[in-house]
């Protein structure tokens, strides 16, 4: 039998190196991961670079890869994908930013760069998007909220440069910086003024605005300045059914991931309780994923915690996650006619907190897949299957190419 469909199950920085606090093991060497370890021995594994050996992938730079999206070719800057990830449509050579709100105190320092964690910020973004006016400069902008404190811009005129600095002076007690043109052309000077003129207007909305008069009232710090940083113009991307042929979905609490998916024309899936954190509700995005196998050719999934782990350096809590992941991803086990990946995009070695260009492991599991010898899903074991070592940009093809949708280059 043929497998149809393709599952993507992309385990965000789940790979590491040893941990003093493991006995010299990675986090998923020591996990019980019972579920994991069947897809390991049933399919075939191997290691990954997912942009190129020595190449340390941002989250972003890693889903593009793994895509089949050269991040060379086509990243160009967090900024633009974050607008997609808040819902804004964004069409070739629109600017990007992402955004904090953040607390501006009278003295003109920062006091707070995520202005207390604030939720909620709808009627903010709705107040900015309502009275900013931009004209002067020939601009149109959108401004949409996105998770917690944070919130997105889009720039939408003629002779608009993204080589701009950011406004976020990096730490609290000192003033928020002026967004200056990084290259002084005439274009990135433009965006720098309409950023500024952004700013300028935002604050005397914000300082007003009813939400902010409340939380003056409750001694909770106000959100009442916008941070912006990333920016990015909005790159041109082939939509992943046309590359492939087969059309997808995308579900992931990361409003950047999320982002990838949309500006690539994949489906976002919204899935309740979802957050991208420890306590994320994996169950419900595993029942999503399959519901929309029944649809959709390809499904993305990206779960997020083992990162979040990673960056605090805590081997424990990211082992205690991978046992949890493996629960919820039992139900795939059961999966018919469908080939699933599953890999990371990077690995998150709890003993550097960041990022690091260490190949991650992979699985292929489904019909028609040459099994090996290889039992455990971990960095030690999975190199010694049959796929080897791997670029980030063979994955799609070889899932294709086990679902017969590849194309045959020549006769
Ligand atoms: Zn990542
Ligand atoms: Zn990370």
């Amino acid at each position: 039998m043929t497998a149809r469909k393709i599952l993507f199950l992309v385990l965000d920085g789940i790979s590491d190196r040893p941990c003093p606090e493991l006995e010299g093991k990675t986090p998923l060497q020591s996990a019980k991961k019972p579920n994991l370890d069947t897809f390991a021995r049933e399919g075939i594994c191997g290691i990954m670079d997912t942009i190129a050996p020595g190449i340390r992938p941002g989250s972003d730079t890693a889903h593009l890869a793994l895509l089949g999206y050269d991040p060379n070719r086509f990243y160009t800057g967090r900024g633009p994908l974050e607008c997609e990830g808040t819902g804004i449509k964004m069409h070739p050579g629109m600017i990007g930013f992402r955004c904090n709100f953040a607390t501006l105190l009278h003295d003109g320092n920062i006091s707070d760069r995520r202005a207390g964690r604030i939720h909620d910020t709808i009627a903010l973004s709705e107040a900015i998007q309502r009275q900013i006016d931009l004209s002067k400069f020939g601009v149109e902008f959108t401004f949409r909220s996105g998770a917690g404190h944070r919130a997105a811009l889009a720039l939408k005129g003629k002779g608009l440069g993204h080589c701009v600095s950011s406004n976020d002076p990096k730490k609290e007690g000192v003033p928020p910086l002026a967004i200056n043109a990084v290259k002084q052309t005439k274009k990135d000077k433009k965006t720098a003024a309409v950023c500024n003129e952004f700013i300028k207007q935002a604050n005397a909305i914000l300082s007003e605005h009813p939400l902010n008069k409340e939380r003056q009232r409750k001694r909770l710090p106000q959100a009442n300045t916008v941070l912006l940083r990333g920016a990015g113009e909005m790159g041109v991307f082939e939509p992943f059914s046309q590359k492939y042929g087969i059309n997808g979905s995308v579900i992931s609490a990361a409003s950047l991931i999320a982002g990838i998916g949309t500006a690539l024309g994949l489906k976002r899936v919204h899935v309740d309780g979802i957050t991208g954190s420890q306590d994320s509700n994996l169950f419900g995005k595993i029942l999503a994923a399959q519901n929309e196998l029944r649809s959709q050719d390809f499904v993305l999934v990206n779960i997020k915690g083992a990162d979040e782990s990673g960056h605090d350096g805590l081997a424990k809590q990211k082992t205690a996650f991978i046992e949890k992941i493996d629960a919820a991803i039992a139900p795939l086990r059961s999966l018919q006619e469908c080939i699933i990946v599953i890999c990371a995009d990077h690995s998150t070695p709890c003993t550097i907190k960041d990022h690091s260009a260490d190949p991650v492991p992979v699985i292929i599991w489904g019909d028609g897949v040459r099994t090996d010898d290889v039992v455990r899903f971990d960095e030690i074991s999975c190199p010694k299957g049959g796929l080897n070592r791997i670029p980030g940009s063979s994955l799609v093809p070889t899932a294709l190419d086990l679902i017969n949708r590849a194309h045959k280059y020549g006769a």
